[in-house]
């Protein structure tokens, strides 16, 4: 597993950052990288820990699942771990970095994409029911990155992190299998202000993002069928509002896909052929 770690000279925090828990998403691994080569330990406080590439297996097969096991590997990270839960290779991956790193740090940050198969609107994101501390650092990421409540989904990194009583932040950029390199900046400047506000560098924390958070969930198809979308990334729609159209295979309308509630448009199809369970947007 590649591990990256920065003492500094002084005491403070620690910070863990993650990438690349699903293999096919790459600004989050580029930006834990750049983050590392400009870190001075002189200049530190605390510890940083990256792991930039958490998946590697995933990694090397391009893939959001592992190709040992086909698993998703956020959705394994149960505590108390699940009966059964070191069967699997992936499992007993999640199981690893948990313990050897949730149990070491004070902040975790888990940076994410869209993937392969979606494109994601930026998004800077805590739990409820954390501390305010949480919220602050998130919305302070940066302009470029959409306030964001994540949803409760037990399994998740950053999620499970929460409940053991970190500062746990989540956060996503684009997709499509690209590497944006405005997200790979973002998600340094991002990190870098984090570090600010935690007293672990000195430098400008930037502005706290006031705009309301989105919330909600992903909505996913019952349907498959190639689908055309009617909006686009960060359009507002009306709960029942048209978002696209599934077709098949000779053009004629199989499903009308409706929003499921009212909020903003966070993520839409990339692989626009879907099938039965892919997630097809994120409204909130
Ligand atoms: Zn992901």
């Amino acid at each position: 597993l590649p591990v990256l770690a920065a003492r500094g000279v002084q005491t403070g925090p620690t910070l863990l950052v993650t990438g690349g828990i699903h293999g096919d998403e790459y600004e989050g691994p580029a930006a834990i990288q750049a983050l590392f080569n400009q870190v001075e330990a002189a200049q530190l406080c605390g510890t940083l820990l990256g792991l930039p590439v958490a998946n590697v297996a995933a990694w090397e097969a391009r893939s959001r699942v592992s190709p040992a096991d086909g698993l998703d590997l956020n959705r394994l990270f149960h505590r108390p771990a699940q009966p059964g839960q070191s069967q699997s290779p992936s499992q007993a991956l999640a199981e690893a970095i948990f313990e050897t790193f949730i149990s070491r740090c004070d902040v975790s940050i888990d940076l994410h994409s869209g993937g392969a198969r979606l494109v994601h609107l930026p998004l800077a994101g805590w739990y409820a029911g954390g501390s305010d501390e949480a919220e602050q650092l998130a919305r302070g990421f940066g302009p470029a990155l959409h306030p964001w409540l994540v949803p409760d989904v037990p399994g998740v990194f950053s999620y499970e992190s929460h409940r053991t009583g970190k500062l746990a932040l989540g956060a996503e950029w684009g997709g499509g299998g690209r590497l944006d390199p405005v997200g790979v900046e973002s998600y340094e400047t991002g990190l870098r202000r984090v570090l600010v506000r935690l007293g672990m560098i000195a430098a400008d924390p930037g502005e706290l993002d006031t705009r309301p958070p989105i919330r909600g969930d992903y909505q996913v198809t019952k349907m498959a069928g190639l689908f055309i979308p009617a909006v686009r990334l960060g359009q507002p729609v009306e709960l029942g509002e048209l978002l696209g159209l599934l077709y098949d295979s000779l053009g004629l309308v199989i499903s009308e896909v409706r929003a499921v509630r009212a909020g903003l448009v966070a993520a839409l199809p990339h692989l626009a052929l879907l099938r039965p369970g892919d997630r097809i947007t994120y409204i909130g």
